[in-house]
């Protein structure tokens, strides 16, 4: 509290830029806390190689903390290339050994299996998310946990009919996947990443993000008490030296990193030269497009899901707002009066629409932006809400009056920042939104279908939305154009990755 008051205090000395601020207009709800009897953690966590927890080969761990309180949740173990090497190696005799020999039937049963068992413990998966990441526990209850599944039960099905995802064509599983995963979304990546690779033969190391390896520590759990063969999936924590040496192991065939695009770039860099296959699904600054034919109310909600949803820590995030200039004053007035009803708070509580921000190097991240937007020249808003005294909160922000060279226009924030810029024709809106090195997804909100189609075939953005914002389905493919990446996962071109013919 004490650091954002102080942020706060800057900004409005800054620059002689006027930051206006609006009372909150929420009502009083009671208090509806998630129960947090039912959760089992250990004080500590090893490493989940060949279906078994072992310690890690420097005997380091590092602590793993609930961003909303700033308590140690538990010590995790930390991967050095011994144990990446132990792990690739157990991954590599699995797949000889077992996995690629299995008949495909069989290993779609084990995926079911995995996904029924994330079913059936996914309250405590949800109230886990929620406590190692800081998101609200009505999205890890209502979207994180049920869409992992889903990505499990999607691609379980498919284990057994890949001849007809590749019609004339012989599937073979790649070998080794080695697979990193960010830390916005725990457990649905880690099911994006494991289900497909599982589905078309392949065995799996996954290193989960340092701040958030709770979710994929019990699904390592899950995993071995689905008894699949051991080796199959390797479970590995650590830093980005992790991933690193994991990225670099001569036995992993294929690289599956979601994360930043610095990072992209450095895992695309470390393995040029080799054989190893690469997808790459990383940040974005997506636009949400609002044309005067729009219903607004509708979109003004779509605005709000689209850069507060998981408090902005959405790699396809609106981040970019474009509103047709005639109707620039009404959405103004409608999403401001709706952020003042937005509760951000403890993310345990049923009630609460914004949770805590991630990490205090990520709350550091938002706060230098609010600081560069005000310096840029744009005008800030913020609502009043109340902010917890304890724990890496961020208020909703909007940026008016926002131009193209802004630095907080291009670059990604990940938080809940919203940037917001007119235009008068279609054809300026796309040169607008097309304008950044990012391409991951964008929202188009019209009455015109003919106008959505027109916005769809023009957009350089992986995912284009009509009418809504932030949707997510097993069977939809999902990835980005530009520096947001290549490759896509989800659907049935998720499955293309993890074969060669
Ligand atoms: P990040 O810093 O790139 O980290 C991602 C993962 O890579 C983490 O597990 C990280 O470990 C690891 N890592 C760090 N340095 C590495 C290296 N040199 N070699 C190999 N692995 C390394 O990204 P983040 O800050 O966790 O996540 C936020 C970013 O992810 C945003 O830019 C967001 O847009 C992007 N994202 C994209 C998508 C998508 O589908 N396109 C989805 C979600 C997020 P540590 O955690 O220990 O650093
Ligand atoms: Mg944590």
């Amino acid at each position: 509290m004490a650091k954002t008051t102080q942020i706060k205090k800057d900004i409005e000395k800054s620059n002689g830029a006027v930051k206006i601020t609006t009372k909150s207009t929420q009502w009083n709800y009671s208090p509806s806390l998630e129960s947090t009897d039912h959760i089992q953690l250990a004080k500590r966590y090893d490493l989940f190689i060949n279906n078994q927890f072992v310690k890690p080969n420097s005997n380091k761990y590092f602590d793993t903390i609930n961003p909303a309180t700033e308590e140690k949740i538990a010590e995790i173990a930390e991967a050095d290339e011994k144990d990446v090497d132990k792990a690739v190696q157990s991954a590599k005799t699995a797949y000889e050994k077992y996995w690629k020999k299995l008949h495909p039937r069989e290993r779609g049963k084990y995926i079911y299996r995995i996904a029924r068992m994330i079913q059936e413990r996914s309250r405590e998966l949800a109230v886990i998310e929620t406590i190692d990441g800081g998101k609200p526990i009505r999205e890890s209850r209502d979207i994180d946990i049920p869409l992992a599944a889903n990505h499990f039960f999607y691609y379980a099905g498919w284990a057994d009919k890949l001849q007809f995802a590749f019609l004339n064509r012989t599937p073979e599983p790649i070998g080794v996947a080695g697979q990193i995963i960010p830390w916005n979304f725990p457990l649905l990546m880690a099911a994006w990443k494991i289900a497909p690779a599982l589905a078309c033969g392949n065995t799996v190391v996954l290193k989960p993000a340092e701040t958030t390896p709770l979710t994929a520590l019990k699904l390592a759990e899950i995993i071995r008490d689905c008894d699949l063969p051991p080796g199959v999936v390797n479970i590995i924590t650590g830093a980005g030296k992790t991933g690193a040496a994991l990225v670099k192991h001569p036995n992993v065939n294929k690289i599956a990193f979601t994360g930043s695009t610095e990072v992209g770039k450095i895992i695309q860099k470390a393995i040029a030269g080799t054989n190893k296959k690469l997808t790459l699904e990383l940040g974005g600054k997506s636009a949400n497009i609002i044309f005067d034919d729009a219903p607004i109310n509708e979109a003004v909600e779509g605005i709000i899901n689209g850069i507060f949803f998981n408090q902005g820590h959405v790699c396809c995030a609106g981040s970019r707002l474009f509103i047709q200039e005639s109707v620039y004053d009404e959405v103004i007035r409608k999403l401001k009066h709706r952020m003042k009803s937005l509760i951000v708070g403890n993310p345990l509580d049923k009630n609460t629409d914004i949770g805590a921000i991630n990490s205090k190097q990520q709350l550091e991240k938002i706060h230098y932006y609010l600081d560069l937007g005000v310096k840029e020249g744009a005008s800030i808003y913020q609502t009043d809400c109340a902010l917890p005294s304890k724990g890496y909160f961020c208020a909703p922000t909007l940026f008016l009056e926002t131009s193209q060279s802004h630095r907080i226009v291009q670059e990604e924030i990940f938080g809940p920042v919203l940037t917001i810029q007119t235009f008068r024709t279609v054809e300026e809106v796309i040169e607008k939104a097309n304008n950044t090195p990012y391409g991951l997804a964008a929202g188009v909100w019209t009455d015109k279908g003919s106008k959505i189609f027109n916005m769809t075939s023009k957009m350089r953005s992986g995912v284009v939305w009509a009418n809504t914002y932030n949707k997510f389905d097993a069977t939809s493919p999902f990835g980005g154009y530009k520096e947001s990446g290549f490759g896509r996962e989800g659907g049935l071109h998720g499955l293309l990755p993890y074969v060669k013919f």
